[in-house]
This record gives structure tokens, C-alpha cells and sequence, in this order.
């Protein structure tokens, strides 16, 4: 095989070996078809198998109650951060945002041009470091859905619990941790998720969402934009990202095989403890970005001493096998991603590097 190094980038991130490697053995003959997935129609059946097995496995993996649809859209998470208002939010009346980093903050402004946004809780004086208290939130009485976001990539800001939102329509963005770990989704009225980060490659944007929100969808949207049309037609309105759904049947496929999220929790946690307790056992060398109690266990943020470090540690890395650790450019320092496809020698050979690079730099 050629040699694969560790990519600890933000996304597209790695995918499972074994899932490239089933996809290379399917390329040029598709279940022996004589074309690959992505010459063959969206509409035959063989398509169609594979759309049903991409969803089946979500559901599986994330225990979706029917009351929910499992749709495959596309133009990314962002895209959400306009449909979701544009679908739910008009003219005179409120949807609650909680801004725990850069990407709430990024809906928030899409938020805006359709009625009005309550900020209730903002960590951005702080840079972003926090989550609120579990029992700190108030949620405004007329707000037509509350929208946070699990995991802030940018920050390695994530909730450690699901907030309760009593009446209102909990809706959330989930792109970078969602399949890491158990949620239940009978308590979301919308959750959305690029797939570049856990469940495949880009270009699909993976949707749940709960029957009755299909029914405030207004009757004159248009019908790209249109959830409602969206779920009637079963993800294929018009010719969906058919590569980008068998990828996901794929990685659905793995993840089912190794344990499901109960097991890819546990081995993430494992990555993510390795990791912190380097940066807490540095002597203050490396310091983490955000709280404690707010830490991330797909995105890990930390700063060395000086920034004028970032490069050198960045670049020795590289030569190591260990790619894509550079911060955000908002934020500085490291970010190491460490989503459920990277493998646990990845985080072991990064902290024996850490070691190596405080003692030579302090
Ligand atoms: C990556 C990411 C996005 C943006 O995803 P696109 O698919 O590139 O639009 C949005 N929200 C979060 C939390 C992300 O991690």
C-alpha cells in the first residue's frame, strides 16, 4: 500500500482505510454493472439500493425514531445556516442562537436576514473558549427554534450535554462530532452535518429532521430550498451527490462493524485523554484553548509559548507524518482534529512528538 500519513486536518478529514479501499475495488465495475457509481443513474435501482443503505445505516447508528427523515443534501453545512431560517423564521418573529464559536456566529448572520435573532448566550468576549451551564439557558418565549452548535471545529469548543429546550424546536449544527457519540434525536426538531468531518466526503450535507417541521415549511418556497419537497421526493428532487452517498453507506457500513457509536465513543475519548493529558502534563509549555469542561474530543486546540513556535512545531511535524495540525487562522496556535476515522497510533505518534519538541524548545 502507499504510505498514508496521519491527517489531523479540520476537514475533508480521513476516511477509513477500508472504506477506500472498498471503493477502489468498486470503481471501475460497480456490483458489476460495468460502470462506477458515479456513470450510473440516480434513478435505477441499483442506485437506489445504495441511497436506502447510506440511510439505513444512519438511522441504525444514531437510533432515528420514525418520526424523523434522514435526508442527503447538498451545498454544505452552510447552507443550512440560510435554509433553516428561511424555512422557519419570518418577518416579525425570533429564533434563539447560543454562539459558543465561529460557526454559530456564521448562521447567526444568515439568521439575521430573516427576522430576529436573540443571541442568549455569546462566549465570543471570551474568545470562544466556554459552553453555558446546562441550567443557565433561558429561552425566549416566541422563538421559533432554538439553534447551537454541538461541536465549534474552530475553537474545539463542545457541549458535553444536550440542551433542553422544553417547547421550542431544538435544531442543531452537529458537523463535526455527530456519530462520535451517542445523542438522542427523539430531542431535536433538526439536526444537520456536513459530512466532510464524520460520516464521509464532501459535498453531502447529511439532515434529520422531525416530521412536524416539514409542515411550517412555507408554502412558497422554493423548491431547492424546500425541506418539505426535499423529503417527499426522498432526497432526489434533482441528481443528488451519488459518490458522495456511497461513501456514506460505506463508512455506515464500518462503523456498524466495528461497535456502532457506543464503541467509536470509547476509542475517541481514549484519543482525546491522550491528547489533553499531554498539553496538562507539559509544565505549561502547551497550553488548551478552551475550558475545561468545554474541551473537545474531535478538535483539540492548544498554543505552544510563543507563536513564533507554530511554524517550527507545524513543519517538523509534517516531516513526521503528522499533516494538518495548524490552527485556524482566527484562532492560532495547533488544532488537532481527531475525528472517528483517525486511528489512535496517530494521536500516540503526536505525543511523543510533543514530548520531543517541548524538551527541545523550552
Ligand atoms: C465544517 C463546518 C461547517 C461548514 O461546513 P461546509 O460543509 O463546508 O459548509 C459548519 N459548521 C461546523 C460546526 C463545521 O465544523
Amino acid at each position: 500500500m502507499t504510505n498514508r500519513i496521519f491527517n489531523f486536518s479540520a476537514g475533508p478529514a480521513m476516511l477509513p482505510t477500508s472504506v477506500l479501499e472498498k471503493a477502489r475495488s468498486e470503481m471501475m465495475s460497480f456490483r458489476g454493472s460495468g460502470m462506477s457509481i458515479m456513470e450510473i443513474s440516480h434513478r435505477s435501482e441499483l442506485f437506489e439500493s445504495v441511497l436506502e443503505a447510506a440511510e439505513k445505516g444512519v438511522r441504525n447508528a444514531l437510533s432515528v425514531p420514525l418520526s424523523h427523515k434522514v435526508l442527503f443534501l447538498q451545498g454544505g453545512a452552510s447552507l443550512q445556516f440560510s435554509m433553516i431560517p428561511m424555512n422557519f423564521l419570518s418577518k416579525g418573529r425570533s429564533a434563539d442562537y447560543v454562539l459558543t464559536g465561529t460557526w454559530g456566529e456564521k448562521a447567526r448572520v444568515e439568521a439575521d436576514r430573516c427576522g430576529r435573532v436573540n443571541v442568549i448566550y455569546s462566549g465570543e468576549e471570551d474568545g470562544y473558549r466556554a459552553v453555558p451551564d446546562e441550567h443557565a439557558l433561558s429561552f425566549s418565549d416566541d422563538a421559533e427554534y432554538m439553534h447551537f452548535t454541538s461541536n465549534e471545529t474552530i475553537e474545539g469548543v463542545q457541549f458535553s450535554y444536550e440542551p433542553d429546550a422544553g417547547n421550542t424546536a431544538l435544531i442543531c449544527d452537529a458537523s463535526s462530532d455527530i456519530l462520535s457519540r451517542p445523542i438522542d434525536v427523539t430531542k431535536y426538531a433538526l439536526i444537520y452535518a456536513g459530512a466532510q468531518k464524520n460520516i464521509g466526503p464532501s459535498g453531502v450535507t447529511l439532515v434529520i429532521i422531525r416530521d412536524d417541521m416539514l409542515d411550517r415549511v412555507p408554502q412558497d418556497q422554493h423548491s431547492m430550498l424546500n425541506y418539505r419537497k426535499i423529503a417527499a421526493n426522498g432526497s432526489m428532487l434533482n441528481t443528488p451527490n451519488t459518490w458522495g452517498v456511497y461513501l456514506i453507506s460505506l463508512v455506515m457500513e464500518w462503523l456498524e462493524e466495528i461497535g456502532g457509536v457506543p464503541a467509536i465513543e470509547k476509542i475517541n475519548k481514549q484519543k482525546s485523554e491522550r491528547l489533553y493529558a499531554a498539553i496538562d502534563g507539559s509544565d505549561g509549555f502547551y497550553t488548551g484553548h478552551a475550558e475545561r469542561n468545554a474541551r473537545s474530543n474531535m478538535n483539540v486546540t492548544f498554543r505552544l509559548p510563543a507563536a513564533e513556535l507554530d511554524a517550527a512545531f507545524c513543519s517538523e511535524a509534517a516531516r513526521r507524518g503528522l499533516d494538518g495540525l495548524r490552527g485556524h487562522r482566527s484562532v492560532g496556535g495547533i488544532r488537532a482534529s481527531i475525528y472517528n476515522s483517525f486511528p489512535i497510533e496517530g494521536v500516540e505518534h503526536l505525543v511523543e512528538f510533543m514530548g520531543e519538541f517541548s524538551a527541545a524548545n523550552r
